[in-house]
Formats: structure tokens, sequence, C-alpha cells
């Protein structure tokens, strides 16, 4: 069996109402997906599906953690994620699952649907926009101290000119009314 095929809701011979789903995501999952951002994860997916007379609704709800590359070391960092959104499925001549709206099509006749390409986009989305190591409780980065001292030694490089710096000390003091 595809890994993927664990996240198959079947709706076949459901009445219109709602029912709950729970599905597991673990490390091997974003393994299937080739352009995943995301390392691994470990997370809990509660789906409720609304069926209508003529259309489905899925609201997917992932809370748990999952793991990707620090902005600033490029170690894996884990963030917690707790996202919820709604994706609306039609019933249509194919099906489409292009997510840039809510709206997916659904090939009329199928009975079943497979979310976990909503869970993948839903788990990116759930990232937050700066993910680093968290400084620890004396204020000091945790990432991988050789990456950071790397990153230290490309800085640039002031410029070395004693005169210069002088000056603009000089400036800063007389700015300042240090005396
Ligand atoms: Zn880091």
């Amino acid at each position: 069996m595809n890994l993927i095929d664990e996240y198959i809701i079947s709706f076949n011979g459901l009445d219109t109402g709602e029912y709950n789903f729970d599905f597991k995501v673990r490390d091997e999952f974003f393994s299937y997906f080739e352009k995943s951002e995301i390392l691994g994860g470990n997370f809990d997916v509660d789906v409720i599906l609304i069926k209508n007379s003529n259309s489905l609704e899925l609201d997917i709800h992932l809370v748990g953690d999952v793991r990707i590359p620090c902005d600033r070391c490029l170690d894996e960092v884990t963030e917690e994620i707790d996202f919820e959104d709604k994706i609306i499925v039609e019933f249509g001549d194919e099906t489409n699952f292009d997510t840039n709206t809510d709206y997916v099509t659904l090939e009329r006749g199928k009975q079943e649907i497979n979310i976990s390409q909503f869970i993948y986009e839903f788990a990116h989305f759930a990232l937050p926009l700066s993910r680093m190591h968290k400084d620890d409780e004396h204020g000091h980065s945790t990432c991988n101290p050789k990456m950071l001292q790397i990153l230290e030694d490309l800085k640039p490089k002031e410029n070395k000119d004693p005169d210069i710096r002088w000056a603009k000390l000089q400036e800063i003091k007389n700015n300042n009314n240090f005396n």
C-alpha cells in the first residue's frame, strides 16, 4: 500500500451529515513530497467531513509539531503547529486539486477522496514566518555554534582605518554629550 493511501476518506453510502475522521502524520509522510520544505513531523489530523447533497466540506485541523531547517544555522528546528482550514469539494468532469482557492473539484462519480495533499499544504501554511532556534534563558542563540561562527566570519568587516574609527567615535561622543 502506498504511504499516502492511508489518507483516503471514503464517503460511499454516507447520508448527508457530519462525520469525523482521525489521522496521524509521521516523518515518512513528507518524504513522499519531493519539494517539501518540512523535513518531518509528528502531528494529529482531525477531519470533519460534511456531506451535502452536491458537495463535500472538509474541515481539517492539524496539531503537533514539524521539523524544518533553521533560517539562521540550517540545522533542524522543531516548530509547533496548530492550523485549521476548510476545503470545499465540488463534483465535475475531472479531478482538480489546485488549492489556490478553498474549492477543489473531484471527478463526478468518485466515492472517495485522498486528503494527503491538503494535509501537506496546510502543514506548510502553518509554519511561522521566522523559523529559528530560540535563545536560551541567558539570551544566547541555541543555533549550531559552528554555523554561527562561520556567519560571523562572513560578515562584512568594518573599516579598520584607526583614524576613521576614532573620528566616528568622536562624532558619537559629541552627539550624545557624554561629558
Ligand atoms: Zn539555528
